[in-house]
Protein backbone atom coordinates (compact mmCIF):
# COMPACT_ATOMS: atom_id res chain seq x y z
CA UNK A 1 0.00 0.00 0.00
CA UNK A 2 1.31 3.73 -0.62
CA UNK A 3 2.82 5.32 2.20
CA UNK A 4 0.44 8.42 3.35
CA UNK A 5 1.41 12.15 4.05
CA UNK A 6 -0.73 14.80 5.25
CA UNK A 7 0.17 18.33 4.06
CA UNK A 8 -1.11 21.04 6.35
CA UNK A 9 -1.97 24.10 4.35
CA UNK A 10 -2.87 24.51 0.93
CA UNK A 11 -1.11 27.53 -0.04
CA UNK A 12 1.58 27.56 -2.96
CA UNK A 13 4.05 25.46 -1.18
CA UNK A 14 1.76 23.08 0.28
CA UNK A 15 0.19 22.32 -2.93
CA UNK A 16 3.64 22.26 -4.42
CA UNK A 17 5.40 19.66 -2.22
CA UNK A 18 2.07 17.43 -2.15
CA UNK A 19 1.93 17.20 -6.10
CA UNK A 20 5.76 16.49 -5.49
CA UNK A 21 5.04 13.64 -2.99
CA UNK A 22 2.14 12.28 -5.40
CA UNK A 23 4.59 11.79 -7.71
CA UNK A 24 6.62 9.77 -6.22
CA UNK A 25 4.10 7.49 -5.11
CA UNK A 26 2.51 9.10 -1.46
CA UNK A 27 -1.10 9.09 -1.18
CA UNK A 28 -1.80 12.39 0.41
CA UNK A 29 -4.00 14.35 1.68
CA UNK A 30 -3.91 18.31 1.88
CA UNK A 31 -5.59 19.75 5.25
CA UNK A 32 -6.56 23.81 4.30
CA UNK A 33 -8.47 25.39 6.78
CA UNK A 34 -10.00 28.18 4.47
CA UNK A 35 -12.94 26.79 2.83
CA UNK A 36 -12.92 27.71 -0.75
CA UNK A 37 -11.83 26.00 -3.71
CA UNK A 38 -9.55 26.81 -6.10
CA UNK A 39 -11.86 29.02 -9.15
CA UNK A 40 -11.35 27.95 -12.86
CA UNK A 41 -10.23 31.68 -14.32
CA UNK A 42 -7.65 34.42 -13.35
CA UNK A 43 -10.43 36.91 -13.13
CA UNK A 44 -12.82 34.95 -10.35
CA UNK A 45 -9.51 33.92 -8.35
CA UNK A 46 -8.74 37.63 -8.38
CA UNK A 47 -12.28 38.98 -7.74
CA UNK A 48 -13.57 36.20 -5.75
CA UNK A 49 -11.30 33.92 -3.70
CA UNK A 50 -11.74 34.26 0.17
CA UNK A 51 -8.04 33.47 1.65
CA UNK A 52 -8.45 34.22 5.28
CA UNK A 53 -5.84 31.91 6.02
CA UNK A 54 -3.15 33.99 3.56
CA UNK A 55 -3.21 38.25 4.79
CA UNK A 56 -1.03 38.69 1.55
CA UNK A 57 -3.00 37.21 -0.65
CA UNK A 58 -4.07 40.35 -2.72
CA UNK A 59 -0.54 42.19 -2.30
CA UNK A 60 1.98 42.22 -4.45
CA UNK A 61 3.55 39.37 -5.51
CA UNK A 62 6.63 38.82 -8.29
CA UNK A 63 8.07 35.37 -9.30
CA UNK A 64 11.72 35.53 -10.36
CA UNK A 65 13.70 33.18 -12.44
CA UNK A 66 14.57 31.04 -9.81
CA UNK A 67 10.96 29.96 -9.52
CA UNK A 68 10.67 29.89 -13.26
CA UNK A 69 13.51 27.37 -13.61
CA UNK A 70 11.68 24.97 -10.79
CA UNK A 71 8.88 24.73 -12.01
CA UNK A 72 10.51 23.90 -15.59
CA UNK A 73 12.48 21.17 -13.94
CA UNK A 74 10.01 20.07 -11.37
CA UNK A 75 6.62 21.05 -12.27
CA UNK A 76 6.19 22.06 -15.32
CA UNK A 77 2.17 21.72 -15.73
CA UNK A 78 1.68 24.35 -13.24
CA UNK A 79 4.25 26.81 -15.36
CA UNK A 80 1.77 25.88 -18.26
CA UNK A 81 -1.50 26.25 -16.13
CA UNK A 82 0.00 29.72 -15.43
CA UNK A 83 0.77 30.42 -18.58
CA UNK A 84 -2.80 29.35 -19.59
CA UNK A 85 -4.86 31.35 -16.76
CA UNK A 86 -2.84 34.38 -18.16
CA UNK A 87 0.45 34.28 -16.89
CA UNK A 88 3.49 36.96 -18.56
CA UNK A 89 6.60 36.00 -19.59
CA UNK A 90 9.16 38.63 -19.04
CA UNK A 91 12.81 38.85 -18.61
CA UNK A 92 13.90 41.43 -16.77
CA UNK A 93 16.77 42.14 -19.18
CA UNK A 94 14.58 43.64 -21.14
CA UNK A 95 14.55 46.48 -18.49
CA UNK A 96 17.79 47.53 -18.14
CA UNK A 97 18.51 50.93 -16.62
CA UNK A 98 18.76 53.26 -19.47
CA UNK A 99 21.96 54.71 -18.06
CA UNK A 100 23.86 51.65 -18.81
CA UNK A 101 26.52 52.29 -21.68
CA UNK A 102 25.94 48.73 -23.07
CA UNK A 103 22.38 47.06 -23.03
CA UNK A 104 22.74 44.48 -25.91
CA UNK A 105 21.41 41.10 -24.75
CA UNK A 106 24.53 38.38 -24.02
CA UNK A 107 24.89 35.02 -24.01
CA UNK A 108 22.96 33.52 -20.39
CA UNK A 109 20.67 36.52 -20.31
CA UNK A 110 18.05 33.31 -20.86
CA UNK A 111 18.37 32.52 -17.43
CA UNK A 112 16.58 35.59 -16.27
CA UNK A 113 13.20 34.42 -17.98
CA UNK A 114 10.67 34.37 -15.77
CA UNK A 115 6.93 33.20 -15.78
CA UNK A 116 4.74 35.66 -12.90
CA UNK A 117 1.30 36.53 -12.29
CA UNK A 118 -0.83 38.11 -9.32
CA UNK A 119 -0.80 35.69 -6.27
CA UNK A 120 -4.27 34.55 -6.70
CA UNK A 121 -3.80 33.48 -10.21
CA UNK A 122 -0.34 31.86 -9.62
CA UNK A 123 -2.26 29.62 -6.78
CA UNK A 124 -5.45 29.00 -8.88
CA UNK A 125 -2.98 27.41 -11.26
CA UNK A 126 -1.12 25.18 -8.73
CA UNK A 127 -4.56 24.44 -6.94
CA UNK A 128 -6.33 23.02 -9.99
CA UNK A 129 -2.94 21.13 -11.23
CA UNK A 130 -3.22 19.47 -7.22
CA UNK A 131 -6.51 18.80 -7.83
CA UNK A 132 -5.95 16.63 -11.41
CA UNK A 133 -3.05 15.25 -9.87
CA UNK A 134 -3.45 11.33 -9.09
CA UNK A 135 -3.10 10.62 -5.32
CA UNK A 136 -3.39 14.07 -4.18
CA UNK A 137 -6.75 14.94 -2.18
CA UNK A 138 -7.57 18.40 -1.02
CA UNK A 139 -9.51 18.85 1.96
CA UNK A 140 -10.82 22.51 2.48
CA UNK A 141 -12.30 23.83 5.24
CA UNK A 142 -10.57 21.09 6.93
CA UNK A 143 -7.94 22.28 9.54
CA UNK A 144 -4.89 20.83 11.36
CA UNK A 145 -5.75 20.49 15.30
CA UNK A 146 -3.55 18.88 17.03
CA UNK A 147 -0.26 16.37 16.15
CA UNK A 148 -0.80 12.20 16.93
CA UNK A 149 2.26 11.07 19.05
CA UNK A 150 3.47 6.99 18.42
CA UNK A 151 5.79 5.34 19.16
CA UNK A 152 9.07 7.05 19.32
CA UNK A 153 11.69 6.53 16.14
CA UNK A 154 14.63 7.89 18.57
CA UNK A 155 14.52 7.26 22.23
CA UNK A 156 13.05 10.65 23.89
CA UNK A 157 11.44 12.35 21.44
CA UNK A 158 8.34 12.25 20.20
CA UNK A 159 7.54 10.59 16.70
CA UNK A 160 4.45 12.16 14.59
CA UNK A 161 1.95 9.18 13.49
CA UNK A 162 -0.72 11.05 12.17
CA UNK A 163 -3.13 14.50 13.01
CA UNK A 164 -6.03 15.49 14.36
CA UNK A 165 -8.46 17.36 12.37
CA UNK A 166 -10.59 20.48 13.45
CA UNK A 167 -13.38 17.82 12.72
CA UNK A 168 -12.21 16.45 15.31
CA UNK A 169 -11.08 13.05 12.34
CA UNK A 170 -7.60 10.93 13.24
CA UNK A 171 -5.65 11.24 10.05
CA UNK A 172 -2.46 8.00 10.20
CA UNK A 173 0.37 9.11 8.06
CA UNK A 174 3.87 8.31 7.52
CA UNK A 175 5.02 11.78 7.30
CA UNK A 176 3.01 14.96 8.16
CA UNK A 177 4.15 18.43 6.08
CA UNK A 178 3.67 21.36 7.95
CA UNK A 179 3.00 24.33 5.03
CA UNK A 180 1.03 26.26 7.16
CA UNK A 181 2.44 29.38 6.33
CA UNK A 182 4.38 32.61 8.58
CA UNK A 183 1.47 31.84 11.23
CA UNK A 184 2.35 28.43 11.66
CA UNK A 185 1.47 26.87 15.53
CA UNK A 186 4.64 24.15 14.70
CA UNK A 187 6.47 24.52 17.59
CA UNK A 188 3.35 24.95 20.36
CA UNK A 189 2.55 21.92 19.04
CA UNK A 190 5.96 19.76 19.92
CA UNK A 191 6.19 21.48 23.07
CA UNK A 192 2.48 19.82 23.20
CA UNK A 193 3.40 16.30 22.49
CA UNK A 194 6.13 17.08 25.02
CA UNK A 195 9.16 17.71 22.72
CA UNK A 196 12.33 20.47 23.41
CA UNK A 197 11.40 23.77 22.04
CA UNK A 198 12.88 23.79 18.04
CA UNK A 199 15.69 26.67 17.41
CA UNK A 200 12.95 29.97 16.84
CA UNK A 201 14.01 33.34 16.01
CA UNK A 202 11.93 36.46 15.14
CA UNK A 203 12.17 40.15 15.05
CA UNK A 204 10.09 42.57 12.75
CA UNK A 205 12.16 44.83 10.98
CA UNK A 206 9.00 47.18 10.63
CA UNK A 207 8.75 47.70 6.92
CA UNK A 208 4.77 47.90 5.81
CA UNK A 209 3.34 47.28 2.02
CA UNK A 210 0.67 49.30 0.62
CA UNK A 211 0.28 47.93 -3.22
CA UNK A 212 -2.33 48.56 -5.54
CA UNK A 213 -3.16 46.63 -8.67
CA UNK A 214 -3.61 48.03 -12.63
CA UNK A 215 -5.04 47.00 -16.03
CA UNK A 216 -3.35 47.86 -19.04
CA UNK A 217 -5.47 50.60 -21.05
CA UNK A 218 -3.86 49.31 -24.70
CA UNK A 219 -2.65 46.11 -23.61
CA UNK A 220 1.15 47.17 -23.35
CA UNK A 221 3.39 47.11 -20.37
CA UNK A 222 4.64 50.37 -19.07
CA UNK A 223 7.94 51.20 -20.11
CA UNK A 224 10.88 50.53 -17.22
CA UNK A 225 12.63 53.95 -16.84
CA UNK A 226 14.24 52.67 -13.58
CA UNK A 227 14.81 49.04 -11.60
CA UNK A 228 12.05 47.27 -10.66
CA UNK A 229 12.81 48.02 -6.28
CA UNK A 230 14.36 51.40 -6.10
CA UNK A 231 14.65 53.07 -2.60
CA UNK A 232 14.50 56.24 -2.95
CA UNK A 233 14.21 58.21 0.35
CA UNK A 234 12.83 56.20 2.81
CA UNK A 235 10.32 54.35 0.87
CA UNK A 236 11.02 51.45 -1.87
CA UNK A 237 9.17 51.73 -4.67
CA UNK A 238 7.87 48.62 -6.76
CA UNK A 239 7.20 48.45 -10.05
CA UNK A 240 6.06 44.68 -11.65
CA UNK A 241 4.70 43.02 -13.92
CA UNK A 242 1.75 40.61 -13.75
CA UNK A 243 -0.85 38.78 -15.61
CA UNK A 244 -3.71 39.13 -18.33
CA UNK A 245 -2.37 42.82 -18.69
CA UNK A 246 -2.17 43.78 -15.04
CA UNK A 247 0.95 45.43 -12.89
CA UNK A 248 1.41 45.63 -9.50
CA UNK A 249 2.75 48.98 -7.90
CA UNK A 250 3.60 48.84 -4.47
CA UNK A 251 5.22 51.65 -2.12
CA UNK A 252 7.06 50.50 1.38
CA UNK A 253 8.28 52.82 4.36
CA UNK A 254 8.58 51.91 7.79
CA UNK A 255 5.02 51.14 8.93
CA UNK A 256 5.92 53.36 12.91
CA UNK A 257 6.73 56.09 9.96
CA UNK A 258 3.32 58.35 10.95
CA UNK A 259 3.33 60.64 7.93
CA UNK A 260 3.20 57.77 5.82
CA UNK A 261 0.62 55.89 7.57
CA UNK A 262 -1.73 58.14 5.32
CA UNK A 263 -0.64 55.65 1.72
CA UNK A 264 -3.42 53.65 3.04
CA UNK A 265 -5.78 56.00 1.77
CA UNK A 266 -5.89 56.10 -2.41
CA UNK A 267 -5.72 59.34 -2.97
CA UNK A 268 -2.65 60.08 -0.47
CA UNK A 269 -0.91 56.76 -2.14
CA UNK A 270 -1.33 58.32 -5.95
CA UNK A 271 -0.13 61.70 -4.84
CA UNK A 272 3.33 59.69 -3.21
CA UNK A 273 3.67 57.41 -6.44
CA UNK A 274 3.19 60.01 -8.78
CA UNK A 275 6.38 61.99 -7.37
CA UNK A 276 8.60 59.10 -8.70
CA UNK A 277 10.43 60.63 -11.95
CA UNK A 278 11.24 57.27 -12.96
CA UNK A 279 7.93 55.09 -11.70
CA UNK A 280 4.76 57.95 -12.56
CA UNK A 281 3.78 56.94 -15.34
CA UNK A 282 2.85 53.06 -14.38
CA UNK A 283 0.36 55.19 -12.73
CA UNK A 284 -1.53 55.46 -16.34
CA UNK A 285 -4.05 52.48 -16.22
CA UNK A 286 -6.77 51.40 -14.37
CA UNK A 287 -6.84 50.93 -11.22
CA UNK A 288 -8.21 46.97 -10.59
CA UNK A 289 -7.86 47.14 -6.44
CA UNK A 290 -7.63 49.66 -3.61
CA UNK A 291 -4.62 50.55 -1.97
CA UNK A 292 -3.64 47.03 -0.13
CA UNK A 293 -1.89 47.51 3.20
CA UNK A 294 0.07 45.52 5.45
CA UNK A 295 1.98 45.62 8.26
CA UNK A 296 3.49 43.16 11.16
CA UNK A 297 6.06 40.66 8.68
CA UNK A 298 8.04 39.43 10.83
CA UNK A 299 10.87 38.11 9.78
CA UNK A 300 11.32 34.30 11.29
CA UNK A 301 13.33 31.25 10.98
CA UNK A 302 13.41 27.93 12.90
CA UNK A 303 14.77 24.38 12.88
CA UNK A 304 13.82 21.49 14.38
CA UNK A 305 17.29 19.72 14.69
CA UNK A 306 18.68 21.55 17.91
CA UNK A 307 22.48 21.16 19.08
CA UNK A 308 22.91 18.05 16.56
CA UNK A 309 19.60 16.09 17.58
CA UNK A 310 15.86 16.34 16.04
CA UNK A 311 13.45 17.70 18.89
CA UNK A 312 10.92 15.50 16.78
CA UNK A 313 10.42 13.29 14.15
CA UNK A 314 7.66 12.41 11.53
CA UNK A 315 6.92 16.57 10.83
CA UNK A 316 8.97 18.58 8.59
CA UNK A 317 8.33 22.34 7.93
CA UNK A 318 8.55 23.37 4.18
CA UNK A 319 8.39 26.90 2.72
CA UNK A 320 7.16 30.03 5.01
CA UNK A 321 6.74 27.52 8.10
CA UNK A 322 10.06 27.20 8.13
CA UNK A 323 11.18 30.52 7.39
CA UNK A 324 9.86 33.53 5.71
CA UNK A 325 11.49 37.59 5.52
CA UNK A 326 10.12 40.58 4.60
CA UNK A 327 9.31 40.27 0.97
CA UNK A 328 10.50 43.41 -0.38
CA UNK A 329 13.17 41.00 -2.43
CA UNK A 330 10.41 39.10 -3.24
CA UNK A 331 12.05 35.59 -3.00
CA UNK A 332 9.37 33.73 -0.73
CA UNK A 333 7.44 31.75 -3.35
CA UNK A 334 11.20 30.42 -5.27
CA UNK A 335 13.08 29.22 -2.04
CA UNK A 336 9.37 27.82 -0.99
CA UNK A 337 9.24 25.74 -3.99
CA UNK A 338 12.98 25.05 -3.74
CA UNK A 339 12.61 24.14 -0.15
CA UNK A 340 9.70 21.74 -1.36
CA UNK A 341 12.25 19.94 -3.77
CA UNK A 342 14.86 19.69 -0.89
CA UNK A 343 11.70 18.05 1.00
CA UNK A 344 11.06 15.64 -2.04
CA UNK A 345 14.82 14.29 -2.63
CA UNK A 346 15.30 13.96 0.98
CA UNK A 347 12.42 11.81 1.66
CA UNK A 348 14.12 9.77 -1.51
CA UNK A 349 16.99 9.04 0.17
CA UNK A 350 16.31 8.18 3.40
CA UNK A 351 13.41 5.90 2.84
CA UNK A 352 11.60 4.50 6.04
CA UNK A 353 14.20 6.63 8.65
CA UNK A 354 12.56 9.13 9.94
CA UNK A 355 15.89 10.11 12.11
CA UNK A 356 17.99 10.20 8.92
CA UNK A 357 15.18 12.28 7.24
CA UNK A 358 14.96 15.18 9.67
CA UNK A 359 18.91 15.41 9.97
CA UNK A 360 18.90 15.31 6.11
CA UNK A 361 16.65 18.04 5.36
CA UNK A 362 17.53 20.05 8.14
CA UNK A 363 21.23 20.02 6.94
CA UNK A 364 20.55 20.38 3.30
CA UNK A 365 18.18 23.29 4.21
CA UNK A 366 20.78 24.89 6.36
CA UNK A 367 23.39 24.56 3.26
CA UNK A 368 21.48 25.48 0.36
CA UNK A 369 18.41 27.89 1.79
CA UNK A 370 19.38 29.44 5.22
CA UNK A 371 21.61 31.84 3.35
CA UNK A 372 18.86 33.37 1.94
CA UNK A 373 17.22 33.88 5.01
CA UNK A 374 20.80 35.00 6.20
CA UNK A 375 20.66 37.58 3.51
CA UNK A 376 17.58 38.79 3.67
CA UNK A 377 17.53 39.04 7.47
CA UNK A 378 20.83 41.27 6.81
CA UNK A 379 19.28 43.36 4.45
CA UNK A 380 15.99 44.56 6.50
CA UNK A 381 18.10 45.05 9.48
CA UNK A 382 20.67 47.35 7.11
CA UNK A 383 17.60 49.07 5.26
CA UNK A 384 15.39 49.73 8.65
CA UNK A 385 18.81 51.17 10.26
CA UNK A 386 19.10 53.33 6.80
CA UNK A 387 15.10 54.08 7.05
CA UNK A 388 15.45 55.48 10.78
CA UNK A 389 18.43 57.34 10.24
CA UNK A 390 17.08 59.29 7.72
CA UNK A 391 13.78 59.42 9.83
CA UNK A 392 15.64 60.92 12.89
CA UNK A 393 17.72 63.12 10.51
CA UNK A 394 20.98 61.26 11.41
CA UNK A 395 23.38 60.30 8.21
CA UNK A 396 23.14 56.47 8.22
CA UNK A 397 25.87 54.07 9.21
CA UNK A 398 27.94 52.99 6.04
CA UNK A 399 30.42 50.91 7.49
CA UNK A 400 28.11 48.15 7.20
CA UNK A 401 28.29 45.84 3.95
CA UNK A 402 25.36 45.41 2.26
CA UNK A 403 26.28 43.16 -0.89
CA UNK A 404 22.58 43.53 -2.28
CA UNK A 405 22.53 47.19 -2.15
CA UNK A 406 26.12 47.48 -3.56
CA UNK A 407 25.03 45.60 -6.35
CA UNK A 408 21.91 47.32 -6.96
CA UNK A 409 23.65 50.82 -6.64
CA UNK A 410 26.32 49.35 -9.45
CA UNK A 411 23.59 47.87 -11.49
CA UNK A 412 22.72 51.17 -13.51
CA UNK A 413 26.56 51.96 -14.29
CA UNK A 414 28.12 48.27 -15.91
CA UNK A 415 26.61 45.79 -17.55
CA UNK A 416 28.68 42.96 -15.43
CA UNK A 417 27.42 44.39 -12.29
CA UNK A 418 23.67 44.67 -14.11
CA UNK A 419 23.93 40.60 -14.32
CA UNK A 420 24.95 39.71 -10.99
CA UNK A 421 22.59 41.95 -9.34
CA UNK A 422 20.09 39.99 -11.46
CA UNK A 423 21.33 36.76 -10.10
CA UNK A 424 21.04 37.77 -7.15
CA UNK A 425 17.45 39.42 -7.11
CA UNK A 426 16.22 36.19 -9.14
CA UNK A 427 17.35 33.96 -6.20
CA UNK A 428 19.97 31.94 -8.33
CA UNK A 429 23.33 33.37 -6.80
CA UNK A 430 23.39 34.82 -3.69
CA UNK A 431 24.79 38.71 -3.38
CA UNK A 432 28.37 37.68 -1.16
CA UNK A 433 28.76 34.34 -3.93
CA UNK A 434 28.29 37.63 -6.80
CA UNK A 435 30.75 39.84 -5.13
CA UNK A 436 33.28 37.05 -4.91
CA UNK A 437 33.12 36.66 -8.53
CA UNK A 438 36.43 37.85 -10.36
CA UNK A 439 36.36 41.56 -11.19
CA UNK A 440 33.58 42.35 -9.21
CA UNK A 441 34.66 44.59 -6.42
CA UNK A 442 37.11 46.24 -8.11
CA UNK A 443 34.27 47.16 -10.74
CA UNK A 444 32.34 48.51 -7.93
CA UNK A 445 34.98 50.38 -6.36
CA UNK A 446 35.21 52.19 -9.88
CA UNK A 447 31.88 52.88 -9.62
CA UNK A 448 31.95 54.16 -6.19
CA UNK A 449 35.21 56.24 -6.79
CA UNK A 450 33.22 58.33 -9.70
CA UNK A 451 31.57 61.76 -8.16
CA UNK A 452 28.88 60.11 -6.88
CA UNK A 453 26.71 56.43 -7.00
CA UNK A 454 24.31 57.10 -9.67
CA UNK A 455 21.20 56.94 -7.76
CA UNK A 456 17.52 57.66 -9.08
CA UNK A 457 16.14 61.26 -9.40
CA UNK A 458 13.37 61.70 -6.76
CA UNK A 459 12.05 63.85 -4.06
CA UNK A 460 13.57 63.54 -0.63
CA UNK A 461 11.72 62.50 2.57
CA UNK A 462 10.30 65.96 3.07
CA UNK A 463 9.05 66.42 -0.05
CA UNK A 464 7.29 62.90 0.12
CA UNK A 465 6.10 63.96 3.89
CA UNK A 466 4.54 67.30 2.46
CA UNK A 467 3.09 65.43 -0.56
CA UNK A 468 1.04 62.57 1.70
CA UNK A 469 -0.39 65.16 4.04
C1 LIG B 1 3.17 41.54 1.69
C2 LIG B 1 3.84 40.29 1.11
C3 LIG B 1 4.29 40.30 -0.21
C4 LIG B 1 4.95 39.17 -0.73
N1 LIG B 1 5.45 39.23 -2.01
C5 LIG B 1 6.11 38.16 -2.51
C6 LIG B 1 6.65 38.20 -3.83
O1 LIG B 1 6.59 39.23 -4.53
N2 LIG B 1 7.28 37.09 -4.31
C7 LIG B 1 7.41 35.96 -3.54
O2 LIG B 1 7.99 34.98 -4.04
N3 LIG B 1 6.91 35.90 -2.30
C8 LIG B 1 6.27 36.97 -1.76
N4 LIG B 1 5.77 36.91 -0.49
C9 LIG B 1 5.95 35.68 0.28
C10 LIG B 1 4.89 34.64 -0.11
O3 LIG B 1 3.60 35.19 0.05
C11 LIG B 1 5.08 33.41 0.78
O4 LIG B 1 6.43 33.01 0.71
C12 LIG B 1 4.17 32.28 0.38
O5 LIG B 1 2.83 32.58 0.63
C13 LIG B 1 4.54 31.03 1.18
O6 LIG B 1 3.67 29.99 0.84
P1 LIG B 1 3.32 28.85 1.88
O7 LIG B 1 2.51 27.87 1.13
O8 LIG B 1 4.55 28.42 2.58
O9 LIG B 1 2.42 29.58 3.01
P2 LIG B 1 1.04 30.36 2.88
O10 LIG B 1 0.88 30.91 1.54
O11 LIG B 1 0.99 31.30 4.03
O12 LIG B 1 -0.05 29.24 3.07
C14 LIG B 1 -0.31 28.66 4.32
C15 LIG B 1 -1.65 27.97 4.26
O13 LIG B 1 -1.86 27.23 5.44
C16 LIG B 1 -3.22 27.36 5.83
N5 LIG B 1 -3.29 27.03 7.25
C17 LIG B 1 -2.85 27.74 8.31
N6 LIG B 1 -3.10 27.09 9.47
C18 LIG B 1 -3.69 25.92 9.12
C19 LIG B 1 -4.16 24.81 9.86
N7 LIG B 1 -4.09 24.76 11.21
N8 LIG B 1 -4.70 23.78 9.19
C20 LIG B 1 -4.79 23.80 7.83
N9 LIG B 1 -4.38 24.83 7.08
C21 LIG B 1 -3.82 25.88 7.72
C22 LIG B 1 -3.54 28.81 5.49
O14 LIG B 1 -4.93 29.02 5.38
C23 LIG B 1 -2.82 28.95 4.15
O15 LIG B 1 -3.64 28.55 3.08
C24 LIG B 1 5.12 38.02 0.06
C25 LIG B 1 4.67 38.01 1.39
C26 LIG B 1 4.07 39.14 1.92
C27 LIG B 1 3.66 39.12 3.36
Amino acid sequence: MAERAVVAGAGPIGLATAILLAEDGYEVIVLEKDRDGAPASAEEAWRNWRRHGVPQFRGAHYMHARFRQLLDAELPAVRDRIEELGGRWFNPISALPRSLPDRSARDGDERFWTITARRPVLEAALAQVAEDTVRVKILRGVGLEQLVIGPSAQAGTPHVTGVRTTHGDELKAELVVDAMGRRSKLAEWVAAAGGRPPYEEASDAGFAYYSRHYRSRDGQLPEFRGPFAADIATLRVLTLPADNDTWTLALVPMAGDTPFKALRDNHAWERVFAAFPHAAHWLDGEPVSDVIPMAGVLDRYRRLVVEGHAVVTGVLPVGDSWACTNPTAGRGMSLGLAHAVVLRDALRSCPGDPVGLIETFDRVTEQTLTPWYRDQFHRDQQRAARCRAVIEGREPDQSVEDPGLRLMLGAVADAEVARGYLDALACLVLPTEVLDRPGMRDRLATIAAQTRPAGLPGPTRQQLVDIVR
